[in-house]
C-alpha cells in the first residue's frame, strides 16, 4: 500500500491523479491534499479521500478550511501557508508526493520532498526550470526517486534504458526528441496572433489543462520549459534536445540512439497514463485510458516548429545555453507575462517580448543557493512588471 500526498489537488493534474487513485483502493491511500484558494473543492476532496492532513496555501483561508472540514465531519488536521506545503511534502506518513502545483510556487514543496527521499511524481516543471541545479543534487542526497509525469518526459523515461544514470553517452543516447502539439494557433498567421483572446489560447486542441500551461502551449513556451526540464532530468545538453511538432499528440516523445534506433512512447493524450505509470512504477496499472486504435488514427504527422511566429521556444534555448540563473529569469518573466495576458493587460505576442526584455535586463549568474534563486525570481518578476507597464 502506497500513501500518496497530492500537492495541487484541485487542479487538472490533481484531478487526474485522484481519478487513478480512486481506481485502486487496494494499492493507494491519500495521506494529504493541498490547494491554493479553492477551499470548497478541497473540503469535498477531503470528504471523499479522508486524508490525515489538508493544507490551503492562502493562509487567510485557514478558518474557512478548519470550519468546513468540521462541518463535513472530516477528521483531518488543517494547515495553511507555504510552510504547510513543505510539511506535507516531507511528512513521514507519505511515501509518494504528486508535485502538481503550478509555477515557482511549487518549488519549496518539491525541494522538501526531494530532501526527504520521497518518490516524487513531478508535474511542476517550473520548479525544475528555476532550480534544477539544486533539485537534482537534493534528490541524490535524499535518496528518493523522481518519476516525471509531464507526458513528454514520462515518454522519454519509458524509452530510456532502466538504470539510466543521466549520462547520454554511456547509454548510447544521441538525441532526445520532444513532441509539441503546436497548440491552438499552429496555423494562425503572424498578423492575427497579436489579437487572439485568452479564451482562444486556453482552448487546446488535444489536452484539457490549467490556464497557465494552456497559454504556454499556445506560445510554445511550454515546450521551451520542457527542453530545460529534459536537460535537468536526463543530463542532455541543449544541442541534443530537439523539438518536433506533432499535431495529434499521440507520440508523446522519442529517444534516438547511436545505432539509428528511435524509440517512441505512444498513447492517448490523457495524463492518467503518465500518472498511473508513476504511481504504479515499476508495475503497470490500469489508468482508465481508452486503448489506442492505430487504424482509426490512420496517420501521424510531424513538422518543424515555426520559430518566427513562436519566438518563446528560442528564448528558452538561449536561457538554457546562458545557464545559471537565466532559466529562472525566463520562468518568472513568463509567469508574470502569462498572468498579464490572461487578465487582458497585454496581447498574446507581447508575452515573448516581455520575457525577452527581462532576460536582457538581468544578467545570468552561476547558481549558488535557494535564497539567491528566490531573489532572482523576485527581481525578474519586478523587471517583467516594469516591461509590461512600459508597453501599456
Ligand atoms: P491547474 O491550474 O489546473 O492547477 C494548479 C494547482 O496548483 C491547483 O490545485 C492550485 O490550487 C494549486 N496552486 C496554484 N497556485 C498555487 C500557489 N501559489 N500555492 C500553492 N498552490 C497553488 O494546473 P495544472 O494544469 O494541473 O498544472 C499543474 C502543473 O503540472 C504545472 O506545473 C503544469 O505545467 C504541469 N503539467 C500539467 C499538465 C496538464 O495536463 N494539466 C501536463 C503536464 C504538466
Ligand atoms: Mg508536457
Amino acid at each position: 500500500m502506497r500513501s500518496v500526498s497530492i500537492l495541487g489537488a484541485t487542479g487538472s493534474i490533481g484531478a487526474s491523479a485522484l481519478d487513478v487513485v480512486r481506481r485502486h483502493p487496494d494499492r493507494f491511500r491519500i495521506a494529504s491534499l493541498s490547494a491554493h484558494r479553492d477551499v470548497d473543492r478541497l473540503i469535498a476532496l477531503a470528504a471523499e479521500f479522508r486524508p490525515a492532513r489538508v493544507a490551503i496555501a492562502d493562509a487567510g483561508l485557514i478558518d474557512a478550511l478548519a470550519d468546513g472540514l468540521r462541518e463535513s465531519g472530516v477528521d483531518a488536521e488543517a494547515l495553511a501557508g507555504p510552510a504547510a506545503l513543505e510539511a506535507l511534502a516531507s511528512d513521514p506518513a507519505a511515501d509518494t508526493i504528486v508535485a502538481a502545483i503550478v509555477g515557482a510556487a511549487g518549488l519549496g514543496s518539491t525541494l522538501a520532498a526531494a530532501r526527504a527521499g520521497k518518490r516524487i511524481l513531478l508535474a511542476n516543471k517550473e520548479a525544475v526550470v528555476l532550480a534544477g541545479a539544486l533539485l537534482i543534487p537534493a534528490l541524490a542526497s535524499g535518496g528518493g526517486e523522481l518519476l516525471p509525469i509531464d507526458s513528454e518526459h514520462n515518454a522519454i523515461f519509458q524509452c530510456l534504458p532502466r538504470g539510466y544514470d543521466g549520462d547520454p553517452d554511456r547509454h548510447g543516447v544521441e538525441r532526445i526528441i520532444l513532441t509539441a502539439s503546436g497548440g491552438p494557433f499552429l496555423r494562425t498567421p503572424a498578423s492575427e496572433l497579436a489579437r487572439v483572446t485568452p479564451e482562444a489560447a486556453c482552448a487546446h486542441p488535444n489536452w484539457t489543462m490549467g490556464r497557465k500551461i494552456s497559454v504556454d502551449s499556445a506560445t510554445l513556451m511550454n515546450k521551451g520549459l520542457e527542453v530545460i526540464e529534459a536537460h535537468w532530468l536526463f543530463g542532455a545538453p541543449a544541442s541534443r534536445i530537439e523539438v518536433v511538432v506533432h499535431p495529434q499528440s499521440v507520440v508523446h516523445s522519442l529517444v534516438a540512439y547511436r545505432d539509428g534506433s528511435v524509440l517512441a512512447q505512444l498513447g492517448q493524450p490523457d495524463m492518467r497514463t503518465a500518472i498511473a505509470y508513476g504511481l504504479g512504477w515499476p508495475d503497470r496499472i490500469e489508468a482508465g485510458v481508452a486503448a489506442l486504435d492505430l487504424a482509426a488514427l490512420a496517420r501521424l504527422d510531424f513538422e518543424a516548429p515555426d520559430r518566427t511566429r513562436f519566438p518563446a521556444l528560442d528564448l528558452a534555448y538561449h536561457a538554457l545555453e546562458a545557464g545559471g540563473t537565466a532559466p529562472g529569469v525566463l520562468n518568472a518573466a513568463n509567469e508574470v507575462a502569462v498572468d498579464a495576458f490572461l487578465n487582458g493587460r497585454i496581447g498574446f505576442a507581447a508575452i515573448a517580448t516581455v520575457v525577452r526584455d527581462t532576460l536582457e535586463r538581468l544578467a545570468a549568474e552561476p547558481v549558488r543557493d535557494i535564497d539567491q534563486l528566490l531573489a532572482v525570481d523576485r527581481a525578474a518578476r519586478d523587471a517583467a512588471l516594469r516591461s509590461i507597464a512600459e508597453r501599456a
